[in-house]
């Protein structure tokens, strides 16, 4: 039997935010159990053969609009500011995308002003005042052709549903732009880790407090470890036996192919919303800034999720959010377990936001868990 204060299974944002607060704030011994092989969550990299830094759960562009978030983070790492480009591939071209005016002047094969394309777009848009899903919060902002251009098969590629079946918070992730502004991303602090997230991870868990376990999973460790709290950002119907049946969630293949040349495409990212069985082709050197003579891509293709497999995405949609809410009742009523994090809570939250969540359950926990 070991024991220690808290017992955290997990060891992705969510996980070491905690580990990291509370050792260095309050002294308290954690042990973080990881069933995979390395720490970091899906949001890990490392180098490949080739020497090529990779995200190897997909590209992590991180972003906020929180200076205490990035101050927090920048404890542990100097920051490498990215402007995240993209494009789309569509009609047997490479269009600008998010949408913005460059795209209009695509579309119209001449140049044009923002004024023509709010006038334009004013005329496309079908009025909707208060989009319920992802198809209505495009076509109300761009209208049928550039949805049909852009989102509808992208959507229905990566998620197996139509749009008009995801919340709208899912496409309404996507800017739309009357200006020249052609970064993916709209938050003000835009930057990746200098030396990686690996790099930043390993200094947070640096800490004479903080015991790590790789290769162990929660269930088979939890009745071994004596502990005052747990902290768990594993699935939660997982934790749950799959008493209320399982959630939808969304998985991914990811396929990497080394080139033997400095760069395969123009920019970081290139979607394929129509064409392929893939969503995009990754190459994130782009956005590294890594210099080498050869390169890496990621085809990146929509999965089924399959028991035993990984996770990665929740279903932001109304049918699987009523689950959720159901397993959420039986969160709250677990004594002692703190469920935090993207899988956790079923949220389709980006880096930044699991880290806000963190530190708020750590305040929420800091009084709670002085050292006994
Ligand atoms: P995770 O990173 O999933 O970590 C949870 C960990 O718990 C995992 O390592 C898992 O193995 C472990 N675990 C689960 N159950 C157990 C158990 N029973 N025992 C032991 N260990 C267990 N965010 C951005 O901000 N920008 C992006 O560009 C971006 N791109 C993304 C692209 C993809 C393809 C994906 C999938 C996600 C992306 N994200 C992005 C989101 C980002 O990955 C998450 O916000 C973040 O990783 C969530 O951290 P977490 O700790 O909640 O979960
Ligand atoms: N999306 C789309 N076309 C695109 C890019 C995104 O339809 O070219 C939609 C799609 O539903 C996707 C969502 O917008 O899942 C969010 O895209 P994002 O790139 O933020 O997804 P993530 O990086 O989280 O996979």
């Amino acid at each position: 039997m070991s024991s220690c204060d808290v017992l955290i299974a997990g060891c992705g944002y969510a996980g070491i935010v905690l580990a990291e607060r509370l050792a260095s704030q309050c002294g308290l011994h954690c042990i973080i159990v990881e069933r995979r092989a390395h720490i970091g969550g899906n949001s890990y990299d490392k180098h490949d053969d080739a020497g090529v830094l990779l995200h190897r759960y997909g590209p992590h562009y991180f972003r906020t609009n929180s200076d205490r978030i990035r101050d927090y983070l920048g404890q542990f790492t100097a920051w490498h500011p990215v402007e995240y480009k993209i494009l789309s591939q569509a009609e047997g071209r490479l269009w600008q995308f998010p949408i913005n005016l460059n795209t209009f002047e695509q579309l119209l094969g001449r140049p044009s002003t923002s004024e023509e394309m709010e006038r334009t777009l004013a005329e496309w848009r079908i009025p909707i005042e208060r989009p319920r899903n992802s198809e209505e919060v495009i076509v109300s902002q761009v209208g049928w052709r550039l949805y049909e251009m852009f989102f509808k098969n992208y959507t229905r590629k990566q998620w197996k549903r139509d749009p008009a079946e995801l919340d709208p918070s899912v496409c309404g992730r996507i800017p739309v732009r009357t200006n020249r502004d052609d970064r993916y991303l709209s938050e003000k602090f835009q930057a990746l880790p200098r030396e990686g997230y690996t790099a930043m991870f390993r200094r947070m868990l640096d800490h004479p407090k903080i015991e790590l376990r790789l290769g162990v999973d929660f269930r088979e460790i939890r009745p071994q470890v004596q502990c005052r709290h747990v902290i768990y950002t594993g699935m939660v119907d997982e934790y749950f036996g799959y008493s209320l049946g399982p959630l939808p969630w969304r998985s991914l293949r990811f396929e990497p192919e080394t080139l033997a040349q400095e760069w395969f495409q123009p920019v970081m990212q290139v979607n394929y919303p129509n064409e392929h069985e893939f969503t995009r082709i990754v190459e994130i050197k782009h956005a590294t800034g890594q210099k080498l003579p050869v390169t890496t891509i990621v085809r990146e293709y929509p999965a089924d999720y399959t028991p035993g497999g990984e996770a990665y995405y929740p279903i932001p949609a109304p049918d699987a959010r009523a689950l959720y809410e159901q397993y959420a009742v039986l969160a709250a009523c677990e004594e002692g377990v703190s469920f935090v994090g993207r899988l956790a809570t079923y949220r389709y939250y980006n880096m930044d936001q699991v880290v806000g969540m963190a530190l708020a359950e750590f305040e929420r926990l800091r009084p709670r868990l002085r050292p006994a």
